[in-house]
C-alpha cells in the first residue's frame, strides 16, 4: 500500500493537464512572441490560457501575470509595492508570523533595506482578525500581505473582511492564495483583494508555472527585465505548455470545488476524530476554518522525522510541517506563532488530503499512526519521564 498524503507539499499533475500540455509540446511549439502563424497560434494559447484563469478568479485576463511559481508571484507582489509605496513616502508593511518562507524572507530582505515590517500575531487557532489589521494601518503602510489559507494547519483567514478593511483605508492589499487556489472559491473583486499569488503545483498542475492577479489601476514593477512579455512586467519567453497546463488543472479544479470539498473534508473530519483519541496529542490550526484536506497534530514524547520515517516505511507519505523547512531543526515557526511548546512542535505529523485519496486509506492510517506513535513512546526516555511523573507533559 502506498498512500500519498502530502498534498500540500505538491499534488500529482492531472490527466486533462498533463494532455493539455503534451499536446501543446508536440503541435504548438511556436514563441509567442513571433509574428509568422506558428507563434500566433502560440499566442492564441496564451490568450485563452490567461483568460480562463482570469474567469476562475472573476477578474479580467489582462489583471493575470504568468510567473515561474507561488515564490516568484510572492516576491514580485511584495517587492512591487514596497518599491510603488517608497516612491512616495511609505516604507512601512503588515503581515503576519504565519506567512510562507516566501513572504517572510522577502519582508527580511525588505527590513535590510530599510523597510519597517510589523508581522501580526495569530491566535492559537492561527487567526488574525480585520480588526488586528486595521489597528496596525499606519498613515505609511504601503501593503497589508496576509495568506488566504496557512500551508502548514490549514487555518484560513478572514480575507474579505481584511480586504474590506484595506480598501476603506486606501492600503494596497495582498494574499497568498498558494494553498486556497483550486480548492475554495476565490472572487478577487467580491474579496478587495488586489494582488493574488497561485501556484499550478498545488490544484494538479505542473510544477515551475503559477500566476500573480494584480488590480487594474495597481502598479506593477517587473523583478526580471529583458523581453516585453507580460507587457512588459516579467521578461521571458513563456512557459507555454505549463501555463496552458495551469490553465486546464485550475478551470477542472474550480468547478470542483463544492464536491471535492465535501468529499475530501469528510474524510478529513474522520482522521481527525480517530487521531484526536490519541492520549496528549493535539490538532494544529483552526477547527472550523480549515483547509478541506488538512490534518495537523503534535504528539508529546515523539519526534516528528522518527515518526515520518516509519509511516514513509508502512507506505504512508506524510510531512511534519512544511516541504520548505523539513531539513532544518527549528521548530517551524508557525506551531511557535500558535503557542505550542517546542517540545510539541517538534513532534507535528502533517497529513494534507485530496479526492484522489480514499475511506479505506483513511482506515489504514487510523490504524498505523496510533501504533507507530505509541511505539516510538516506548522508546523515548522523555516520554517515560512524563508518565513516571519526573517532567510534566506540555500538552
Ligand atoms: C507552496 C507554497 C508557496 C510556494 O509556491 P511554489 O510554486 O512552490 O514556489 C508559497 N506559499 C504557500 C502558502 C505555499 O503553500
Amino acid at each position: 500500500m502506498q498512500i500519498y498524503a502530502d498534498h500540500a507539499a505538491t499534488t500529482k499533475p492531472g490527466k486533462t493537464a498533463v494532455r493539455a500540455m503534451l499536446s501543446c509540446m508536440e503541435q504548438n511549439y511556436g514563441n509567442p512572441s513571433s509574428l509568422h502563424q506558428v507563434g500566433q497560434r502560440a499566442a492564441e494559447a496564451l490568450v485563452k490560457a490567461r483568460q480562463e484563469m482570469a474567469d476562475c478568479l472573476g477578474c479580467t485576463a489582462r489583471e493575470i501575470y504568468f510567473t515561474s511559481g507561488g515564490s516568484e508571484a510572492d516576491n514580485q507582489a511584495l517587492r512591487s509595492a514596497a518599491w510603488h509605496g517608497a516612491q512616495n513616502g511609505k516604507k512601512h508593511i503588515i503581515s503576519t508570523a504565519i506567512e510562507h518562507h516566501a513572504i517572510l524572507h522577502t519582508l527580511k530582505q525588505l527590513e535590510e533595506e530599510g523597510f519597517s515590517v510589523t508581522l501580526l500575531e495569530v491566535d492559537e487557532n492561527g487567526r488574525v482578525t480585520p480588526e488586528q489589521v486595521a489597528a496596525a494601518i499606519r498613515p505609511d503602510t504601503c501593503l497589508v500581505s496576509v495568506m488566504f489559507a496557512n500551508n502548514e494547519i490549514g487555518t484560513i483567514e478572514p480575507i474579505a473582511g481584511i480586504g474590506a478593511v484595506c480598501r476603506e483605508k486606501g492600503v494596497l492589499f495582498h494574499t497568498d492564495a498558494v494553498q486556497a487556489a483550486g480548492h475554495l472559491a476565490i472572487h478577487v473583486q467580491e474579496m478587495h483583494i488586489d494582488m493574488l499569488s497561485l501556484s499550478a503545483h498545488k490544484f494538479c498542475g505542473p510544477k515551475g508555472v503559477g500566476a500573480l492577479y494584480v488590480r487594474r489601476d495597481v502598479p506593477l514593477r517587473s523583478l526580471i527585465c529583458g523581453g516585453g512579455q507580460e507587457r512588459g512586467k516579467r521578461a521571458g519567453t513563456e512557459n507555454l505548455p505549463a501555463i496552458v497546463g495551469m490553465a486546464a488543472a485550475f478551470r477542472e479544479a474550480c468547478a470542483a470545488i463544492p464536491a471535492h470539498a465535501a468529499y475530501v473534508s469528510a474524510l478529513r473530519d474522520r482522521l481527525i476524530a480517530g487521531l484526536s483519541r490519541i492520549p496528549h496529542s493535539t490538532l494544529n490550526g483552526d477547527p472550523q476554518q480549515r483547509l478541506p484536506g488538512n490534518v495537523h497534530f503534535c504528539f508529546e514524547g515523539v519526534e516528528g522525522e522518527s515518526l515520518l520515517l516509519l509511516l514513509d516505511a508502512k507506505g504512508i507519505c506524510a510531512s511534519s510541517g512544511s516541504a520548505c523547512s523539513s531539513g532544518s531543526l527549528d521548530p517551524s515557526h508557525v506551531l511557535l506563532a500558535i503557542g505550542r511548546p517546542r517540545e510539541a512542535a517538534h513532534g507535528s505529523l502533517r497529513l494534507t488530503l485530496s479526492e484522489e485519496n480514499t475511506s479505506e486509506e483513511v482506515d489504514y492510517m487510523l490504524q498505523v499512526i496510533p501504533e507507530v506513535v505509541s511505539y516510538l513512546r516506548k522508546l523515548s526516555p522523555v516520554w517515560r519521564d512524563m508518565e513516571e511523573g519526573r517532567i510534566p507533559h506540555v500538552i
